[in-house]
């Protein structure tokens, strides 16, 4: 393998024509590994599912089943990207001209759920979700309950079951998620508003859909967490966001019970108890919350080897290893050192090539297979644009640490013909610099 691309079915195709130039084009570069998203975390798929209902732009065409047999014809793998926590934002669909309001949230919210994390002030992730888009927030799924690991098993194997000439699966978002958001208010002119407000409130921010007011499109959740007052009157409020998951009554009674731990009994709400357990048994929790993360691969793995011994198995990772065991719950190099793996695709993502180089090289180190498969990857954006001159200095230095070959994110930034075909702006012309530092590398 030379080279690895992710692309996303329900946004960048549109029919026939599109895929083809896709393959063209990954042929002139040399990109030989392909990874086409099939549900890119909206909580609908590209092909028709009866685990999960299929996206309405994806209606009366096949374009994985286009794909695996024109990438097969060139001598291309195809390893379906499926996205496994991030689920249900209505984002994709909105970006093809399908309204929110036509597809609704995805079923799974009202029918299950119990499968979504709940954070540690006790909101379900439905109720607040979190990576809030101008037209809706991703909600997370509870990926250590053994019932949404079901779940998420049986619609893979589906997938396998459809398309039996896939080459593999490819994990992303295999993991908790974690961030924190702080908003300084300055309350001077906040009269009766910041007066009645009392530290350790909850506040709710909510936007209502323009095109369809029913539709509540955007819910932030704080935390009052500082009231600073000078003479009387309050000037500062602190208001904080932790993204953090999952202490659902499921995760706090299994993590008791499997790690011998005892909440203490007076301790009633949810934000009592997270708090309690990240203060005085967070290495405890760390560690069993990454073991469901690495039992949800290894189910994976399990039915993926049972049905078809030769389908590979790889996942886009976090490159800030090992911090990514704590913050997400991501112990991806012992999933390689275990054998879950056959090839990882670390998202190494706006990192100048000095960095790149001691990244790459600080978790090679971490796999004892010297032979095993490791694809950093890259991206080019609007917000980090590589220049054209720089891309071979970025896939260089991840070579020249022993990685294998590159992993672009993704065919809509770094094709532009892509870009122009949508009416979007190139972010640069890289083609004649990937043939040369993937097609011709020396
Ligand atoms: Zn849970």
């Amino acid at each position: 393998m030379k080279a690895a691309i992710w692309s996303d079915i329900i946004s960048d195709y549109r029919d026939e024509r599109d895929i083809d130039e896709f393959i063209d084009w990954c042929a002139k570069i040399g990109i030989d590994l392909l990874l086409p998203c099939v549900n890119h975390g909206t909580g609908y798929t590209c092909y028709r599912s009866s685990v999960v209902p299929m996206a309405k732009v994806d209606e009366g065409w096949d374009p994985l089943g286009l794909i695996v047999r024109k990438a097969h014809e060139r001598g291309m793998q195809v390893h379906p990207w499926v996205v496994i926590a991030s689920w249900g934002s209505p984002l994709l669909p909105h970006l093809r001209g399908v309204q929110y309001s036509e597809v609704g949230p995805p079923p799974l919210q009202s029918s299950h759920p119990e499968y979504f994390a709940v954070d540690s002030y006790g909101n379900s992730s439905i109720d607040a979700p979190s990576m809030v888009y101008s037209d809706g927030g991703n909600c997370y799924l509870d990926v250590g309950k053994e019932a949404t690991q079901g779940f998420l098993v049986d619609l893979i194997e589906e997938l396998v079951r459809k398309y039996p000439h896939i080459d593999g699966v490819h994990l992303d978002y295999i993991r908790y998620q974690r961030f924190r958001n702080v908003l300084k208010v300055d309350t001077n002119e906040a009269k009766e508003f910041a007066r009645i407000i009392k530290e350790g409130d909850s506040l709710w921010l909510m936007r209502k859909w323009e095109r369809n007011p029913d539709i509540c499109e955007t819910r932030f959740f704080f935390k009052v967490a500082g009231k600073k007052s000078e003479d009387g009157k309050v000037k500062e409020l602190t208001l904080e966001r932790e993204y953090d998951y999952c202490f659902c009554g499921d995760c706090l009674k299994r993590f008791q019970a499997e790690t011998g731990t005892d909440i203490p009994a007076g301790l009633n709400t949810t934000e009592e108890k997270s708090c309690w357990i990240l203060s005085n048994e967070k290495e405890k929790w760390t560690r069993w919350r990454a073991s469901n993360v690495t039992t949800l691969v290894r189910e994976i793995r399990r039915r993926l080897k049972d049905l078809n011994a030769g389908l590979e198995l790889s996942a886009a990772t976090f490159s800030s290893y090992p911090e990514c065991i704590e913050t997400v719950g991501q112990d991806w190099i012992s999933w390689i050192n275990d054998g879950l793996l056959d090839f990882v695709n670390p998202m190494d993502y706006m990192i100048a090539p000095d960095k790149l180089r001691e990244i790459v090289a600080g978790y090679r180190k971490g796999i004892t297979d010297e032979d095993f498969r490791v694809y950093p990857g890259i991206i080019t954006s609007p917000g980090y644009a590589i220049k054209a001159s720089e891309v071979k200095a970025h896939i260089d230095a991840i070579r020249e640490v022993g990685a294998n070959g590159v992993t672009l994110f993704a065919y809509s930034l770094w094709n532009s013909g892509f870009r122009k075909m949508k009416g979007l702006e190139a972010i640069g012309d890289y083609d004649a610099e990937l043939v040369r530092s993937i097609r011709e590398p020396k």
